[in-house]
């Protein structure tokens, strides 16, 4: 399906580097990310799949201008290889990340806007409640 406004990113945008080549071929050759998900890891957590947000604009990009996949690097890795198209600035993105699964729960690593890697923590209510608890256990019988 073609998106509108595409060939204009073409000869508006930076079509002859190799990146955009790249991107242009990615985008084209990937499902909408949002099939692969649901996925269950080993511990029972469920990734629903994420938003989206152009780095440019700042829009929220709907499902079906995220494509790409998930790839399972190990059993308690998954690597999300995808490219993003805004119809609003009419650019590519490429988007980078990892969840990686911690005890009950899991990490959601990836590279943001600046350029750096992030960290978004997840764990289920009952774990959270947990850890609550203990710290206040923890504080209360603390060193006076
Ligand atoms: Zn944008």
């Amino acid at each position: 399906m073609p998106m509108p406004g595409y060939s204009g990113a073409m000869t508006a945008g930076n079509a002859d580097s190799i990146l955009a080549q790249e991107r242009v071929a990615a985008f084209h050759r990937d499902p909408p990310l949002c099939r692969s998900f649901p996925v269950r890891l080993r511990n029972g957590t469920q990734l629903r799949g994420f938003r989206v947000h152009c780095v440019g604009c700042g829009r929220e990009l709907p499902e079906e201008a995220v494509h790409g996949r998930l790839v399972e690097v190990s059993p308690t890795v998954r690597r999300v290889e995808a490219t993003a198209y805004c119809g609003g600035c009419e650019s590519l993105i490429s988007l980078e990340g990892r969840y990686r699964e911690t005890g009950s729960g899991h990490d959601f690593e990836y590279v943001g806007g600046d350029g750096r890697w992030h960290v978004l923590r997840w764990q289920p209510p009952w774990a959270q409640r947990l850890r609550t608890a203990l710290a206040r256990w923890r504080r209360k019988e603390g060193p006076r």
